[in-house]
């Protein structure tokens, strides 16, 4: 419940499993966002508990909860190179020269951002900071858990499309939670949550999901329709 008295999301109780790529869908404003960041720690929860690995987490930190987000606005630093940025979490834990200089070059590689890695985030698009954005969160394997609030949303689909490919590898491993209105994202994935004013509307297997005439099947009809 935000202050002013908005009661953004209702009885909200799932659990993730470790290694999971679990896909949150809904119209916008239906809740992905204020679940996710109550998740990261950036909006305190009102009623109920977190846990993370069985235990409470409301009250710790964001930076305590093992836990990197990308939001759909990127937070470069804008005194830093694309190259430091991507490599800022690295150097953070003293990885050796080389080793970050490696693992930058082949995210770059993967992002299609080896053109840009001298240049300062003023000078980039709002697609090429997107995937800068993305490179340092999926650099950052410090972190277990990764949430993306709509990520991709300054990229075209096409864009897009090609970058999941490249970048899913990246996330193996680890928890992933994705937040998103395109629902390509869903297929193949191990489960979906469907949103629908504040409440979870569905939650399974996308195949499952899809064979239902359920939130689910509503949501990717309107889609087709252009209705989002
Ligand atoms: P989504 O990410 O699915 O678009 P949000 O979680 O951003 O949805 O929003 C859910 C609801 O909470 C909306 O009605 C939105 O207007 C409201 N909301 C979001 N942020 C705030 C805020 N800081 N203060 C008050 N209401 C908010």
């Amino acid at each position: 419940v935000y202050d002013g008295g908005v009661h953004a999301v209702h009885d909200f109780s799932i659990d993730i499993a470790d290694k999971e790529f679990i896909v949150f869908v809904g119209p916008s404003g239906c809740g992905k966002s204020t679940t996710l960041r109550m998740i990261a720690g950036l909006e305190e929860i009102s009623f109920g508990d977190l846990l993370i690995d069985g235990k409470i987490m409301n009250s710790s930190a964001p930076k305590d909860r093992d836990i990197a987000m990308v939001f759909q606005s990127y937070a470069l630093y804008p005194q830093m190179t694309v190259y430091n940025n991507m490599a800022y979490a690295l150097k953070l834990r003293k990885t050796p020269k080389d080793e970050i200089d490696r693992r930058v070059k082949e995210a770059a590689k993967i992002l299609k951002l080896t053109p840009y890695l001298d240049r300062k985030p003023r000078a980039l698009s709002g697609g090429q900071a997107q995937r800068i954005a993305l490179a340092r969160a999926l650099l950052d394997d410090s972190r277990r858990i990764l949430l993306f609030d709509e990520p991709t949303a300054h990229l075209d689909i096409e864009t897009e499309l090609e970058l999941k490919e490249r970048m899913l590898p990246l996330m193996e491993g680890r928890l992933v939670v994705f937040a998103t209105h395109r629902l390509h994202w869903v297929h193949d994935m191990d489960a979906v949550l469907v949103m629908e004013d504040g409440r979870v509307a569905e939650f399974g297997a996308p195949k499952e999901l899809a064979a239902r005439d359920g939130a689910y099947a509503r949501l990717a009809s309107r889609l087709e329709g252009g209705a989002l």
